[in-house]
């Protein structure tokens, strides 16, 4: 296993570089064998982010990666997202001016450079070959692996040199590609590795023995105790937002007869040590923790985990639930989500100092997540999808044990976004809801509320389906808190087909009911 330094280094480099909250399935493996210079082959569905797994090894090892991609246009875009990270990255392309080249072949002198795309093209000169000796080259990685089997789709003769390439510069290779295929592998093994079998990395996404579930937050710490209850004497984890909340519930399960511990990054690094080594020696410990816990822990029969507040990303989410039911038995999780969460996780991206484009791809990933939490059908199934896997509805998650009951809602986002839209986007959930009932508050006497058309249009929902509906246009993105704004809805662009009746909308019908009785453990 990599020691707790190095796992420090990958992690601050994913987050400082890439602005990734967590590695996506299989990476860190497969970035830390990279990055410990064994030879590598993996194989990874297509959009699992191949890319980091050698962007991110090349940093931390020293001198330059050189990486073979056959995709000219992919090439330019993966080095202009390098460049934009601070990276010094560069392409050797025959679509390069010789400007480009100079300005990479005198990166490439002063050893400036560090990670260098070439077309496969460039390989048949031997000028090439001594450029890479002569720049320090320590490792070579090869995207789109498969191109070098001659029975598949995408041959490239040149893909054939790189062999030779390795052999003459004698430092590993690691080798990505989303084909599977036995035949395939076979023969990049032949063919890259001169028949020596590389560490070999190659697993789906799947985790079919742990149970998916999620549930509106109601009363989150009796949620949490019902669900701790059912499983009382096994090992779990309970992921938390706040430092403060992880103490609060560790007492709480303490004083309900458990065993529980606090984790967090504000304590002392021996009382961190302490409660990892009670959680892999103790059984049925509770460690109630923040996202600080899980990295350096290996433990096998982790029974159960629960988020009591949402997560900061879909990858974090596969990752936190990941770390229970290693051994394959059986392992339940539950994760809580509520507004509050919505809005904490929304703020998070927009106080963040990353570039715009990064905060919207920031908010894309939590959108996923959000999806996930208000799915209509198989949650494991719409889950894989992200990470690139086809998957039939998989039978282990509550919505295909309980299907979800639905209804038409695009009357409703009408209204809401009317209500909004006629009060100027300058007001949270709380007004909004009180100007659909026809509730008569001062503030809405203040400022006149009770004169909009709006005002009562929505006498049909209760207060609460009216807080369900507006956390599920959060949840779709049709609309966003503002933090700068004490929490002001703004419309987004998704929401203007509804507006204008050319789109519709379906939400869940029973997560408008509060859902807390979801904690309760299967019969
Ligand atoms: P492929 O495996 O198809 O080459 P890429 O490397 O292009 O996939 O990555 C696919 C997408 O996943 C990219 O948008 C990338 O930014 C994103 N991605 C990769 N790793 C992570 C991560 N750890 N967390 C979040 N997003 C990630
Ligand atoms: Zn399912």
């Amino acid at each position: 296993d990599i020691s707790a330094p190095a796992a420090e280094l990958t992690h601050a480099l994913l987050a400082r570089v890439f602005g990734f909250s967590a590695f996506r399935p299989g990476q860190e493996e497969i970035v830390d064998a990279v990055i410990a210079g064994s030879d590598v082959l993996a194989i990874m569905p297509t959009g699992g982010g191949k890319s980091l797994c050698f962007q991110l090894p090349a940093l931390a090892r020293d001198g330059l990666t050189v990486v073979i991609s056959p995709l000219i246009a992919l090439m330019r875009d993966q080095v202009r997202a390098l460049q934009e990270a601070g990276v010094a990255a560069g392409a050797i392309t025959s679509g390069n001016t010789p400007e480009e080249n100079e300005a990479i072949f005198s990166a490439l002198e002063d050893g400036r450079l560090k990670i260098l795309y070439i077309a496969p093209e460039r390989l048949a000169s031997s000028a090439t070959t001594n450029l890479l000796r002569r720049s320090n080259c320590r490792l070579i990685a090869v995207d789109e692996a498969h191109c070098v089997s001659q029975w598949g789709h995408d041959f490239r003769p040149d893909y054939l040199r790189i062999g030779d390439l390795r052999q003459a510069l004698g430092v590993p290779l690691a080798a990505f590609t989303a084909t599977a295929d036995a035949a395939t592998r076979d023969e990049i093994v032949h063919r890259l590795f001169a028949g020596t079998p590389p560490q070999s990395f190659l697993r789906g996404f799947d985790r079919p023995n742990i149970r998916l579930a999620f549930a509106v937050k109601d009363n989150p710490r009796k949620q949490i105790m019902s669900f701790a209850a059912a499983r009382k004497g096994q090992s779990g984890i309970v992921y938390c937002a706040t430092r403060a909340r992880t103490e609060t519930l560790a007492r709480a399960l303490e004083e309900a007869g458990h065993t529980a511990c606090a984790y967090h990054g504000g304590m002392e690094d021996w009382e961190r040590r302490k409660v990892e080594g009670l959680f892999q020696t103790e059984e049925g410990l509770i460690v109630c923790a923040t996202v600080a816990f899980g990295m350096g822990v290996d433990k096998p029969d982790v029974r159960w985990v629960a988020h009591a507040d949402l997560p900061k990303s879909i990858e974090s989410y596969y990752q936190e639930i990941g770390r229970a039911g290693r051994d394959g038995l059986p392992a339940d999780t539950l994760t809580l989500y509520g507004p509050d969460d919505i809005r904490l996780r929304r703020a998070q991206v927009d106080d963040s100092n990353a570039p715009p484009d990064r905060r919207e791809a920031d908010h894309a990933r939590l959108n996923t997540l959000l999806g996930l939490a208000e799915a209509c059908g198989c949650r494991r199934r719409m889950l894989l999808a992200y990470f690139g896997e086809v998957s039939e509805p998989c039978g282990n998650c509550d919505l295909c044990e309980t299907p979800a009951k639905t209804f038409d809602a695009t009357e409703a986002v009408r209204k809401a976004l009317s209500a909004m839209l006629r009060t100027g986007e300058s007001f949270g959930v709380g007004h909004l809801v009180d100007i659909l009932t026809g509730t008569m508050t001062d503030k809405i006497t203040q400022r006149s509320h009770d004169q909009l058309p709006t005002f009562g249009v929505g006498r049909e929902l209760s207060k609460a389906a009216w807080n369900a509906v507006f956390r599920q246009m959060m949840g779709r993105d049709l609309v966003r808190p503002d933090a700068e704004r004490h929490g002001a809805l703004r419309m987004t662009q998704d929401a203007r087909p509804i507006l204008r009746g050319e789109s519709a909308v379906t939400f869940r019908a029973d997560t408008i009911q509060q859902a807390s009785t979801r904690a309760e453990p299967r019969a």
